[in-house]
Protein backbone atom coordinates (compact mmCIF):
# COMPACT_ATOMS: atom_id res chain seq x y z
CA UNK A 1 0.00 0.00 0.00
CA UNK A 2 1.16 3.53 -0.65
CA UNK A 3 0.55 6.80 0.20
CA UNK A 4 1.73 10.25 -1.03
CA UNK A 5 2.67 12.98 1.98
CA UNK A 6 3.92 16.36 1.70
CA UNK A 7 6.48 16.95 4.40
CA UNK A 8 9.53 18.59 5.97
CA UNK A 9 12.38 16.34 7.07
CA UNK A 10 12.88 17.42 10.64
CA UNK A 11 15.16 14.45 11.55
CA UNK A 12 17.39 12.34 9.93
CA UNK A 13 19.12 9.10 11.53
CA UNK A 14 21.42 6.94 9.61
CA UNK A 15 20.81 3.71 9.47
CA UNK A 16 23.50 0.54 8.32
CA UNK A 17 24.74 0.45 4.93
CA UNK A 18 23.32 3.65 3.23
CA UNK A 19 19.89 3.77 4.52
CA UNK A 20 18.31 6.70 6.40
CA UNK A 21 15.67 6.98 8.68
CA UNK A 22 13.46 10.20 8.22
CA UNK A 23 11.19 12.18 10.43
CA UNK A 24 8.57 14.11 8.44
CA UNK A 25 6.58 16.44 9.38
CA UNK A 26 3.21 16.73 7.16
CA UNK A 27 0.35 17.98 7.06
CA UNK A 28 -1.87 15.36 6.66
CA UNK A 29 -0.25 12.76 8.98
CA UNK A 30 1.33 14.40 11.54
CA UNK A 31 4.68 13.09 12.50
CA UNK A 32 5.58 10.37 9.83
CA UNK A 33 9.06 8.33 10.05
CA UNK A 34 9.87 6.39 6.66
CA UNK A 35 13.22 4.74 6.02
CA UNK A 36 14.98 6.44 2.63
CA UNK A 37 17.10 3.52 1.29
CA UNK A 38 20.04 4.34 -0.21
CA UNK A 39 20.98 0.96 -1.78
CA UNK A 40 19.02 1.02 -4.27
CA UNK A 41 20.58 2.98 -7.47
CA UNK A 42 19.01 6.72 -6.78
CA UNK A 43 18.90 9.63 -8.71
CA UNK A 44 20.14 12.15 -7.15
CA UNK A 45 16.96 13.85 -6.88
CA UNK A 46 15.80 11.52 -4.11
CA UNK A 47 19.11 11.91 -2.33
CA UNK A 48 18.97 15.56 -2.35
CA UNK A 49 15.06 15.77 -0.76
CA UNK A 50 16.18 13.46 2.03
CA UNK A 51 17.98 15.66 3.84
CA UNK A 52 17.28 17.98 6.69
CA UNK A 53 15.07 20.82 6.03
CA UNK A 54 14.02 19.80 3.10
CA UNK A 55 10.68 20.46 2.37
CA UNK A 56 9.28 17.54 -0.74
CA UNK A 57 6.25 15.14 -1.99
CA UNK A 58 6.85 11.48 -0.58
CA UNK A 59 5.75 8.47 -1.80
CA UNK A 60 5.85 6.18 1.13
CA UNK A 61 4.99 2.42 0.75
CA UNK A 62 3.66 0.61 4.08
CA UNK A 63 5.90 -2.81 4.22
CA UNK A 64 6.77 -4.50 7.11
CA UNK A 65 5.45 -2.51 10.03
CA UNK A 66 7.57 0.15 8.41
CA UNK A 67 7.39 3.12 5.75
CA UNK A 68 9.45 2.86 2.74
CA UNK A 69 10.30 6.12 0.84
CA UNK A 70 9.59 4.97 -2.80
CA UNK A 71 9.04 8.39 -4.55
CA UNK A 72 10.11 12.01 -3.85
CA UNK A 73 9.77 15.16 -5.47
CA UNK A 74 11.61 18.13 -3.71
CA UNK A 75 9.52 21.36 -3.30
CA UNK A 76 12.10 23.28 -1.39
CA UNK A 77 15.43 22.54 -0.28
CA UNK A 78 15.93 25.52 1.78
CA UNK A 79 19.41 25.02 0.03
CA UNK A 80 20.96 28.63 2.05
CA UNK A 81 19.85 27.18 5.60
CA UNK A 82 23.20 25.53 5.18
CA UNK A 83 25.72 28.11 4.30
CA UNK A 84 26.13 29.59 7.95
CA UNK A 85 26.78 27.64 10.91
CA UNK A 86 24.34 30.19 13.23
CA UNK A 87 21.45 29.71 10.24
CA UNK A 88 21.63 26.12 10.56
CA UNK A 89 21.74 26.05 14.32
CA UNK A 90 18.84 28.17 14.54
CA UNK A 91 17.40 25.56 11.47
CA UNK A 92 18.00 22.73 13.65
CA UNK A 93 16.50 24.31 16.63
CA UNK A 94 12.76 24.75 14.82
CA UNK A 95 12.78 21.75 13.22
CA UNK A 96 13.71 19.63 16.66
CA UNK A 97 11.00 21.73 18.51
CA UNK A 98 8.86 21.01 15.15
CA UNK A 99 9.36 17.49 15.88
CA UNK A 100 8.52 17.48 19.61
CA UNK A 101 5.71 18.94 19.76
CA UNK A 102 3.70 17.01 17.08
CA UNK A 103 2.89 13.45 16.89
CA UNK A 104 2.00 10.58 14.49
CA UNK A 105 -1.89 10.09 12.75
CA UNK A 106 -2.46 14.18 14.33
CA UNK A 107 -2.65 16.59 11.75
CA UNK A 108 -0.94 19.69 12.76
CA UNK A 109 -0.75 21.74 9.56
CA UNK A 110 -0.35 25.21 11.38
CA UNK A 111 2.83 24.13 12.84
CA UNK A 112 3.90 23.02 9.87
CA UNK A 113 3.37 26.41 8.21
CA UNK A 114 5.10 27.71 10.99
CA UNK A 115 8.08 25.83 10.57
CA UNK A 116 8.29 26.47 6.87
CA UNK A 117 7.94 30.45 7.62
CA UNK A 118 10.58 30.01 9.78
CA UNK A 119 13.11 28.23 7.79
CA UNK A 120 12.43 30.33 4.47
CA UNK A 121 12.91 33.59 6.96
CA UNK A 122 15.96 32.42 8.09
CA UNK A 123 17.29 30.78 4.89
CA UNK A 124 16.91 34.20 2.83
CA UNK A 125 18.23 37.06 5.59
CA UNK A 126 14.96 39.04 5.81
CA UNK A 127 14.67 39.21 9.34
CA UNK A 128 17.11 39.23 12.25
CA UNK A 129 17.38 35.48 14.13
CA UNK A 130 16.22 36.68 17.36
CA UNK A 131 13.05 37.78 15.88
CA UNK A 132 12.69 34.51 14.20
CA UNK A 133 13.36 33.08 16.89
CA UNK A 134 10.72 34.69 19.49
CA UNK A 135 7.99 34.79 17.52
CA UNK A 136 8.21 30.94 16.49
CA UNK A 137 8.54 30.09 20.31
CA UNK A 138 5.52 31.96 21.16
CA UNK A 139 3.83 31.00 18.23
CA UNK A 140 4.11 27.09 18.96
CA UNK A 141 3.28 27.55 22.44
CA UNK A 142 0.18 29.57 21.62
CA UNK A 143 -0.84 26.84 18.85
CA UNK A 144 -0.05 23.87 22.02
CA UNK A 145 -2.87 25.70 24.02
CA UNK A 146 -1.00 27.66 25.62
CA UNK A 147 -2.09 31.27 24.96
CA UNK A 148 -1.05 34.33 27.77
CA UNK A 149 -3.51 36.69 28.90
CA UNK A 150 -1.46 40.00 28.34
CA UNK A 151 -4.09 42.86 27.69
CA UNK A 152 -3.96 43.61 31.76
CA UNK A 153 -2.66 43.19 35.04
CA UNK A 154 -4.16 40.24 36.77
CA UNK A 155 -3.94 41.83 39.63
CA UNK A 156 -5.00 44.84 39.60
CA UNK A 157 -6.31 45.43 35.82
CA UNK A 158 -3.56 48.28 34.85
CA UNK A 159 -2.99 48.40 31.60
CA UNK A 160 0.23 50.79 30.80
CA UNK A 161 3.62 50.35 32.01
CA UNK A 162 6.66 47.70 32.29
CA UNK A 163 4.88 44.23 33.37
CA UNK A 164 6.03 40.57 34.89
CA UNK A 165 5.18 37.95 32.63
CA UNK A 166 4.27 34.93 34.85
CA UNK A 167 4.99 32.06 32.66
CA UNK A 168 3.19 29.74 34.22
CA UNK A 169 0.06 30.99 34.74
CA UNK A 170 0.53 32.48 31.41
CA UNK A 171 -0.63 35.94 33.06
CA UNK A 172 1.34 39.18 33.36
CA UNK A 173 1.32 41.30 36.63
CA UNK A 174 2.37 44.86 36.82
CA UNK A 175 5.52 46.17 38.58
CA UNK A 176 4.11 48.03 41.36
CA UNK A 177 1.30 44.81 42.11
CA UNK A 178 4.24 42.65 42.00
CA UNK A 179 6.57 44.96 44.07
CA UNK A 180 3.89 44.84 46.75
CA UNK A 181 3.65 40.89 46.67
CA UNK A 182 7.04 40.80 47.15
CA UNK A 183 7.06 42.46 50.31
CA UNK A 184 4.72 40.19 51.83
CA UNK A 185 6.89 37.07 51.04
CA UNK A 186 8.42 35.70 54.02
CA UNK A 187 12.12 37.35 54.92
CA UNK A 188 13.67 33.45 53.92
CA UNK A 189 11.94 32.29 50.85
CA UNK A 190 10.76 28.62 50.36
CA UNK A 191 12.27 26.65 47.51
CA UNK A 192 8.84 26.97 45.85
CA UNK A 193 8.93 30.92 46.43
CA UNK A 194 12.62 30.78 44.53
CA UNK A 195 11.18 28.90 41.97
CA UNK A 196 7.58 30.71 41.48
CA UNK A 197 10.14 33.98 41.45
CA UNK A 198 12.23 32.57 39.05
CA UNK A 199 9.56 32.54 36.05
CA UNK A 200 8.65 35.97 35.87
CA UNK A 201 9.94 37.28 32.99
CA UNK A 202 10.10 41.45 32.36
CA UNK A 203 8.34 42.83 29.63
CA UNK A 204 8.48 46.55 28.51
CA UNK A 205 5.56 48.14 26.97
CA UNK A 206 7.43 47.56 23.76
CA UNK A 207 8.11 44.08 24.09
CA UNK A 208 4.51 43.26 25.93
CA UNK A 209 3.01 45.46 21.99
CA UNK A 210 5.39 42.88 20.32
CA UNK A 211 4.00 39.48 22.03
CA UNK A 212 0.63 40.55 21.01
CA UNK A 213 1.24 41.20 17.59
CA UNK A 214 2.98 37.82 17.60
CA UNK A 215 0.25 36.23 18.77
CA UNK A 216 -2.12 37.72 16.57
CA UNK A 217 -0.58 38.49 13.22
CA UNK A 218 -1.62 36.43 9.92
CA UNK A 219 1.07 33.51 9.61
CA UNK A 220 2.87 35.08 6.91
CA UNK A 221 3.45 38.64 8.73
CA UNK A 222 5.20 36.58 11.80
CA UNK A 223 8.43 38.24 11.82
CA UNK A 224 7.04 41.64 10.72
CA UNK A 225 7.85 43.55 13.99
CA UNK A 226 10.76 45.90 15.24
CA UNK A 227 12.24 46.24 18.57
CA UNK A 228 15.65 48.09 20.10
CA UNK A 229 18.12 46.01 21.81
CA UNK A 230 16.62 46.16 25.17
CA UNK A 231 13.64 45.68 24.20
CA UNK A 232 14.26 42.52 22.11
CA UNK A 233 16.46 40.74 24.62
CA UNK A 234 13.60 40.82 26.93
CA UNK A 235 10.96 39.44 24.14
CA UNK A 236 13.64 36.81 23.81
CA UNK A 237 14.20 35.69 27.21
CA UNK A 238 10.37 35.75 27.77
CA UNK A 239 10.07 33.34 25.03
CA UNK A 240 12.20 30.76 25.83
CA UNK A 241 11.63 30.61 29.31
CA UNK A 242 7.42 30.55 28.20
CA UNK A 243 7.99 27.53 25.63
CA UNK A 244 10.73 25.41 27.63
CA UNK A 245 8.56 25.54 30.79
CA UNK A 246 5.43 24.81 29.09
CA UNK A 247 7.13 21.80 27.06
CA UNK A 248 8.97 21.01 30.39
CA UNK A 249 12.40 20.15 28.69
CA UNK A 250 15.50 21.84 27.10
CA UNK A 251 16.58 21.12 23.60
CA UNK A 252 20.30 20.22 22.51
CA UNK A 253 19.94 22.45 19.18
CA UNK A 254 18.92 25.59 21.53
CA UNK A 255 21.89 24.71 23.73
CA UNK A 256 24.04 24.81 20.27
CA UNK A 257 22.07 27.64 18.28
CA UNK A 258 23.31 29.79 21.86
CA UNK A 259 26.79 28.84 21.54
CA UNK A 260 27.58 29.70 18.53
CA UNK A 261 25.54 33.07 17.76
CA UNK A 262 27.14 34.16 20.83
CA UNK A 263 30.53 33.24 19.03
CA UNK A 264 31.81 30.78 21.27
CA UNK A 265 31.20 27.06 19.36
ZN1 LIG B 1 -1.17 45.58 38.97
Amino acid sequence: MTYEVRGLVVRTVDLSGSDKLLTILTAEHGLVTAVANGSRSLKSRYLAASQLFCYASFVLESRRDRFWVREVELIESFYELRLDIVNTALANYVCEVAGDVTVPEQPDPEILRTALNSLYAIANNKYPLPVIKAAFEFRVAAMLGYLPELSACLLCGATEGEMLLDVMNGSVVCSECHSSVERELPRHEDDFAARTRSLLCILTPASRAALQYILACPLERLFSFRLGAEDMRHLSHAAEEYLLNHLERGFKTLQFYKEVASGNP
